[in-house]
């Protein structure tokens, strides 16, 4: 079976979406993530305008599948926001997102679940669940899972444990409209061991909420040590999960359907920058895909770049 795997992917300009498939396709990726605009903030563009059609004809040539396409939610939407009026309005954007995520045929929009802002994880669950309830009566039919992403447990977030994630489908009516993004970073900075004991974590994981639930990965390593509640991601190997577990992920049995998405940051000039500048994406596919860790990758990068 051909490896879904890929990274997050821009979206902009005119070329839009056949723009994040070229871009997805340089990286030698098989799948690909977009925001449908900038991530902090909600302002989109007319459907019309994203070159859906160009896109899905691009998909097509290349034998790759609609569903290798994952669109993540802005991470702005908090469906736990105890204000009703910003609630309101994060439905409705949520909404509107599910709309163009089946336009552009993609099967799961990833949301961060929500942070509660201090009123408890008990009352945020509670305002998550309803708030869905409302985006699933008003988006019914609609062929798009909400995949609810494992967080690492940064400030007041929810889904910081599996079990946060499985009060929010026993709440929803619709609990088959949910699945479940699991991003490596995230969990692994929520305390759970996914560098030394990942087939243990998924026994957890299939206990508490069922494995069939996981319909995208998030590959990333971690700069902090596991349990640290920082959600800080790393290049694959320069972290504290390591390359072998994540291309044991990877190249897992299990889920060889699910698509893979790399959200690992951008390469600096050199040591000492802070300027992002050049993606790792196409470097680590590639040593994902050999399942060999090259430790000059990132020296590698920034040399091809100058060229
Ligand atoms: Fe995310
Ligand atoms: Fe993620
Ligand atoms: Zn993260």
């Amino acid at each position: 079976m051909m490896l879904k795997l890929g990274s997050h992917v821009s979206m902009q300009g005119d070329a839009m979406l056949i723009g994040s498939v070229e871009e997805a396709l340089s990286y030698d990726a098989t799948a690909f993530m977009i925001y449908t605009g900038a991530p902090q903030n909600t302002r989109r563009r007319a459907l019309e305008q994203l070159r859906i059609e160009a896109a899905q004809q691009r998909m097509a040539e290349q034998g790759l599948p609609l569903g290798n396409i994952v669109v993540h939610a802005p991470y702005i939407i908090n469906l736990a926001n105890p204000d009703p009026e910003k609630r309101r309005f994060a439905i409705e954007f949520l909404v509107s997102e599910i709309e163009r995520t089946a336009a552009i045929g993609a099967e799961h929009i990833v949301l961060h679940p929500g942070a509660h802002v201090g009123q408890g994880a008990d009352v945020g669950i509670a305002y998550i669940a309803e708030s869905l309830d409302d985006v699933f009566a008003k988006t019914q039919g609609v062929q798009v899972r909400v995949a609810l992403e494992t967080m690492a447990g940064k400030g007041t977030e929810i889904g910081r444990n599996f079990e946060e994630l499985r009060a929010i489908m026993d709440c929803v009516k619709a609990p088959e409209r949910l699945s479940v993004c699991f991003d490596t970073c995230h969990t692994h900075d929520a305390g759970y061991d996914i560098k030394d004991d990942f087939d243990g974590v998924m026994q957890q994981f299939d206990d508490v909420i069922g494995v069939e639930r996981i319909g995208v990965f998030h590959i990333n390593d971690s700069k902090n040590p596991q349990g640290a509640s920082k959600d800080r991601h790393e290049n694959l190997g320069l972290g504290h999960i390591g390359f072998p577990a994540l291309s044991h992920i990877v190249h897992h049995p299990d889920f060889a359907h699910i698509p893979k998405i790399l959200e690992t940051p951008y390469v600096t000039e050199d040591d000492a920058s802070k300027a992002r500048l050049y993606p790792p994406y196409k470097y680590e596919i590639a040593m994902l895909k050999a399942n060999t860790f090259d430790p000059s990758f990132i020296a590698r990068i920034r040399i091809d770049q100058r060229k």
